[in-house]
This record gives C-alpha cells, sequence and structure tokens, in this order.
C-alpha cells in the first residue's frame, strides 16, 4: 500500500490509507506533461452508440432516482450478459444491483457482511481499494501470495490462511495488476475451501472480456459457490468508460438485499441516464468483445515488446490492461527500487508507472517490479517507449544510470 502521513482527523483504522497511488501518479504525469502509462483509463472512448444512448435517456427525462435496485431494463441487460456468456441465471428482481462502479459494490459487500475483527483473504497482489473496504469494516485482511514468474496462487498459503475469524474471501479474476486469470484447479482449491470452511466469495470480475490468453471462469459456476457467491463487474473496462462508474453485483437474493442495505445508505443510487446506455452496451453482439480485446491484445504485444527491447523483464500479461516489468535491467536509478523510479521516471523520461509495492503490504520479490497501462492509442505507446529507450543498457550491457531529470 502507498502508506501516507499520519491524518489527524483520520479514524485510526483507515490511517495510512492516504491519497491513492492512481491520482498521485495522474497528478504528476499532468505535472511533468508526461505519458501517462500509470493509473488504468484507456485514451479513447467506448462505441458512439452507448454514448448516444446516454445522450438520449438525458434528453428524454431520465434524471431523477432510478429504483434502489437499478433501472430494470439494466438489471435485465446484466443478466441476459451472464447468461449468454457463462450461462449463469440470475433474477434481475432480486439477484442484480447496480452500483457506483465495482468498487462500491466491493466495498458495500465487505461492509454488509463483515462483523469488526472478522477476517477477509485476500489475493496480494491486491487491486487497493480491497483492504481499504476491509478496513472501513473494521475486519482484517489475511494476504495470500500470487508466485511470480508464472503468478499461480499460493495453494498452501490460501489453506493456512483461514482462521476461525475468516468471513470471505475476494477474488479478482482476471487479475490486476499481474494479469494473471486463475486457472480450473485454483478456482477449484478457492470453492473447496469455501465450501469446507463456509465463506462467502466476492468476485472482481471487471476484466471478465479482456483476456488475451486462456478463458475466464466465474468463480461462481463451481459447485457449491453460486449460493455463497457475489459476482461483481462493471462497464468501465469492457467498454472503454471508466469515468461512468456502472457496476453491479449478481448473487442468491439474501446476499444481494444485504449488499443493497449498504448501498443505499452509501450512494442511495447510481448515474440513472447512463444505465439505460450500459443495458445497451451489454446487449452488444459477441463480435464487439471479441474485438475490443483482440485490439487490446495488440497494444498488449507492442508495449510488451517495445519494453523488452529497452531493457525491462517484462511479464506478458494474459489479461486485462497491465503488464508488470522487471526495473533490474534499466537505469540505475532509482537504485533498483520500484517507488524511487516510478517517482524519478516523469522528470527522467517523461513518462509515467506505479511502483507494483502499491498493491501489496510486503513482498520483498516485487520491489523492483513496476506497472505500465497499455489501454492506450498505439502512437501514444510508442512514444512513451521512444521516452523509455532512453533507458537502454549501454552495448557492453552496462545499466546506463539513466537520463538525468528534464
Ligand atoms: N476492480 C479492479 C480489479 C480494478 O482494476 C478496477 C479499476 N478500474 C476496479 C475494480 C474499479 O472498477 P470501477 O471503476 O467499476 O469501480
Ligand atoms: N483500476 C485502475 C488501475 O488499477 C484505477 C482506478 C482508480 O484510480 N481507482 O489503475
Amino acid at each position: 500500500m502507498t502508506g501516507g502521513r499520519r491524518s489527524p482527523y483520520l479514524a485510526s483504522r483507515l490511517q495510512g490509507l492516504g491519497t491513492t497511488i492512481f491520482a498521485e501518479m495522474s497528478a504528476l504525469a499532468v505535472a511533468t506533461g508526461s505519458v501517462n502509462l500509470g493509473q488504468g483509463f484507456p485514451d479513447t472512448d467506448g462505441p458512439a452508440e452507448i454514448s448516444e444512448a446516454a445522450v438520449r435517456a438525458i434528453r428524454g427525462g431520465r434524471n431523477q432516482y432510478p429504483p434502489g435496485a437499478g433501472e430494470p431494463e439494466l438489471r435485465r441487460a446484466v443478466c441476459e450478459h451472464r447468461r449468454r456468456f457463462y450461462d449463469q441465471n440470475f433474477d434481475p428482481d432480486t439477484e442484480v444491483l447496480v452500483t457506483a462502479g465495482a468498487t462500491e459494490a466491493v466495498t458495500s459487500a465487505v461492509l454488509a457482511f463483515c462483523e469488526t475483527g472478522d477476517e477477509v483473504i485476500l489475493i496480494e497482489p491486491y487491486y487497493d481499494s480491497y483492504p481499504a473496504a476491509v478496513a472501513l469494516a473494521g475486519a482484517r485482511p489475511r494476504l495470500v501470495p500470487l508466485r511470480p514468474p508464472t503468478w499461480s496462487l499460493d495453494l498452501d498459503a490460501l489453506a493456512d490462511a483461514v482462521t476461525p475469524r475468516t468471513r470471505m474471501v475476494i477474488v479478482n479474476s482476471p487479475h490486476n495488476p499481474t494479469g494473471r486469470v486463475l486457472d480450473e484447479p485454483e478456482l477449484a482449491a478457492l470453492a473447496e475451501l469455501c465450501v469446507r470452511h463456509d465463506l462467502l466469495a466476492v468476485t472482481d470480475e471487471v476484466y471478465e472480456h479482456l483476456v488475451h490468453d486462456g478463458r475466464h471462469l466465474p468463480l461462481a459456476s463451481l459447485p457449491g459457490m453460486a449460493e455463497r457467491t457475489v459476482t461483481i463487474s462493471s462497464a468501465g473496462k469492457t467498454f472503454s468508460f471508466t469515468g461512468w462508474k456502472v457496476g453491479w453485483a449478481c448473487g442468491p437474493a439474501p446476499l444481494v438485499a444485504a449488499v443493497r442495505t449498504v448501498k443505499q445508505y452509501l450512494t442511495y443510487v447510481s448515474a440513472a441516464p447512463l444505465q439505460p446506455a450500459v443495458a445497451v452496451a451489454l446487449g452488444l453482439p459477441d463480435s464487439y468483445f471479441s474485438e475490443a480485446a483482440a485490439s487490446l491484445r495488440e497494444r498488449r504485444d507492442r508495449l510488451c515488446a517495445g519494453l523488452e527491447a529497452v531493457g525491462f523483464t517484462v511479464s506478458v500479461p494474459q489479461a486485462g490492461y497491465f503488464v508488470l516489468a522487471g526495473i533490474a535491467g534499466v537505469g540505475r536509478f532509482g537504485a533498483g527500487d520500484a517507488d524511487r523510479f516510478c517517482r524519478e521516471l516523469p522528470e527522467r523520461v517523461g513518462v509515467v508507472a506505479i511502483p507494483a509495492s502499491a498493491f501489496c503490504e510486503r513482498r520483498p520479490d516485487l520491489a523492483g517490479t513496476v506497472r505500465f497501462a497499455f489501454c492506450k492509442r498505439p502512437e501514444v505507446l510508442d512514444e512513451a517507449l521512444r521516452r523509455l529507450s532512453g533507458l537502454r543498457p549501454g552495448p557492453d550491457g552496462s545499466a546506463p544510470a539513466g537520463p538525468e531529470p528534464r
């Protein structure tokens, strides 16, 4: 996690959460005129038919509070989408909740399910909102590592993480920041653990359609899991509208009702006119989803090849829009410490990246690893690579000092 200074105003359970690394690094990108490969957002919008549907909804007067669970047409569209892609069946009236992005859905679920002092199993590296949600709930994280270079789930550590206080597990697959898609044996181990210890599962599947190698399998589709899983996703990544913050949670009616109880006091409802537009998006033909993934795969390959040529040690991601890269082979500045490297990189070469430590509590093995986003136009990736080429090792293989600060 990013840490951050002690605030005299923040409650003790929230000390150290500070400002997210994404906000901090995006501000640094603006201040230094850097190419921002830090925070994960595309630099082009999604299909015009989706934004036109939102404009129509605004002009058509769909601007007042929607129903608490979300607009019925969006809830129906979520159910049809889950049926089309995963053969899962949810009742739009009782088993779907529309939220302010996946973030609110995850946080509401943790707040709904956890007593103070309960434990939540998180996979490390983790998306940064999970430990924050656990802290908000007064619960405690138990971390289970993904191990490089394959980023496979440490199943022994998983088994050891369960205690009598364990309430739930949060599973993010496809995974940010590693790009790992958990495979069937890993999902089966998670399912078996949840069933054996009567744990709830919350899945974050926001990268479900951005799979480059392999296949995404929802945890809820494994035996014994449908009745104990809240499945979460959102429109941001799939349709390239990250600023809309429309997400959803699906699961058994009693679990979704508990999540709704929290959501109704956090935000009550979300973004009325964007909901019919996301319903249109979810109904797009299969070709939209495969083409979006294919376009991203090309950009993944472009950035990964370029980073390798510069001297980074690249871990090619199976999914999502981030690549992790080791910095040992590039520039001596930062002294192998990815935090320092990322703080100095904008000034030195005009590129922003995120240190992997932002997704970890204690992972010395990832201290020299940074994350780059490739959800950008090819020419933007090329410009970032051109700037990063100043870090390329010398002909004798020696690492250069790196360019002087600009
Ligand atoms: N989960 C993961 C794993 C993410 O990477 C992100 C970042 N976009 C989110 C959730 C946030 O999703 P949303 O914007 O829908 O809240
Ligand atoms: N999910 C995005 C990322 O990982 C960031 C979203 C945010 O800034 N909260 O970069």
